[in-house]
């Protein structure tokens, strides 16, 4: 039986004041236990959240890493910096990091990598655009993405990694994938996953992401391969991600 995640991912929001208000919104409600509870903040705000999250068993986690350990990177963050933090999560190859800042497969495969390599737990984002679903495409260009990733893993690795399907359209949109349309990709996503490690892909845990509200995630989340969420408007009020975590 696969445990649900719930997953916050803050992106370029938030602000000492709005994160100190939102953690203590998500504190006062949160009932222990239901499901796994991350939240994923920008890199400034790992220190104030860490301290904010101590004692709880909400874990905390970041947007992105660099595929390298340290050194001449202007810009980037190590992992060890984000363990330093106490982060337990990453966020590898969203689709915003891959549109607007060039990831390429390749370079998100080496960045999950490095993730596992360091003790983070990758939540590893594949997605299709409108026009490649629209072309029929989706199966493709998820599979690719997937078998990229897969082909740095060991078998072993299955066990520390967390996926994350995001329609790329569905993003951002109030557009969601209607639990069929989810639950299709999901299946194709653990099949792949079972060709590397037919045991450990049935502990998988695979995220559906994109517009995942109060209304539509206890639908969602009851599909047989929707294992929780990865959330980024709805995360950012207290009371629509407790609501997503209650249905998790
Ligand atoms: C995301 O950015 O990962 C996401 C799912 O965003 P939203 O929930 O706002 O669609």
């Amino acid at each position: 039986m696969r445990r649900k995640l719930v997953a916050g991912n803050w992106k370029m929001n938030g602000s000492l004041a709005a994160n100190a208000q939102l953690l203590a919104g998500i504190k006062a409600e949160f009932a222990d236990g239901a499901c796994d509870v991350a939240v994923c903040v920008p890199y400034p705000y790992l220190a104030q959240c860490q301290q904010l999250l101590d004692g709880t068993s909400i874990r905390l986690g970041a947007q992105d890493l660099s595929l390298h350990e340290s050194g001449a990177y202007t810009g980037e963050v190590s992992a060890t910096m984000l363990m330093e933090f106490g982060c337990r999560y990453v966020i590898v190859g969203h689709s915003e990091r891959r549109a607007y800042f060039g990831e390429t497969d390749d370079l998100i495969s080496r960045k999950t990598r490095r993730a596992i390599d360091s003790g983070l737990i990758p939540i590893v984002c594949v997605g299709e655009t409108l026009s490649q679903r629209g072309a029929g495409q989706t199966e493709v260009v998820v599979g690719n993405q997937i078998e990229a990733v897969l082909s740095l893993l060991s078998a072993d690795d299955l066990s520390r990694i967390v996926v994350a399907y995001e329609p790329v359209w569905a993003i951002g949109t109030g557009k969601t994938a209607t639990p069929d349309m989810a639950q299709e990709v999901h299946a194709m996503l653990r099949r792949r996953l079972r060709e590397k490690n037919a045991e450990a892909a049935s502990n998988v845990r695979i995220l559906y992401g994109g517009s995942m509200k109060p209304d539509n995630a206890a639908e969602l989340m009851a599909m047989s391969d929707i294992d929780g969420g990865l959330i980024g408007g709805a995360a950012l009020k207290a009371t629509d991600f407790l609501s997503i975590v209650c249905k998790g």
